[in-house]
């Protein structure tokens, strides 16, 4: 059974101002598209056909590159897409927040923490808030499209959310200025959903 490039759970314009509609059309409509036909095509004949997504990175040969770089795209924006909403904004609650206080003090702690992470990553790659077993969270970044699932890649744990500083997510609105685009993507996090992840895999 072959991978499928998922719905937008909202609109390609439902993000603007701070994630252009353009943008997000030529992001999902042709890379993650991208990715999801490669990650098929890498598949064929491996015998993990009817493995999940998260069982094929976290049992990642780091050599194969095929499988590496398309099965990263293909799971990294399935996650971005889901971790942002119209609605978002905002900090968390509960749990979470409970979880961020700990590890970073207090929400602006931690926000100064993914912002700087998603601000050094040097060239393409993303910024990761993860949860490990027992409910402890921790921000690292990945180079191009590797996550934290895969062996020996970032701080390990399961990724909640995740931010793409590729320059294709970005460069069209906001050109060279991705501390711009790192700022704006905090009114569109979608806190309830971030949360729901904390509680499925802590
Ligand atoms: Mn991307």
């Amino acid at each position: 059974m072959a991978f499928e490039l998922p719905q937008l759970p909202y609109a390609k314009d439902a993000l603007e101002p701070h994630i252009d509609a353009k943008t997000m059309e030529i992001h999902h409509g042709k890379h993650h598209s991208g990715y999801t036909t490669k990650l098929n095509g890498a598949l064929e004949g491996s015998g993990k056909e009817s493995d999940t997504i998260e069982t094929i990175l976290e049992n990642l040969d780091m050599n194969n590159a095929a499988l590496r770089n398309n099965g990263g795209g293909y799971y990294n924006h399935c996650l971005f897409w889901e971790v942002m909403s119209p609605n978002g904004g905002g900090t968390p609650s509960g749990a979470l927040a409970q979880a961020i206080d700990t590890a970073y003090g207090s929400f602006e702690d931690f926000k100064t923490a993914f912002s700087n992470a998603a601000a050094t990553q040097f060239g393409s790659g993303w910024a990761w808030l993860c949860v490990q077993k027992g409910g402890k969270v921790e921000v690292c970044s990945s180079a191009n499209q590797d996550n934290p699932l895969m062996p020996g890649v970032g701080c390990g744990g399961t990724p909640i959310l995740g931010l793409d500083v590729w320059e294709h997510a970005y460069y069209l609105n906001y050109q060279n200025r991705r501390p711009d685009y790192i700022n704006a993507f905090f009114n569109v996090i979608n806190w309830d959903k971030v949360s729901a992840l904390y509680e499925q895999n802590k």
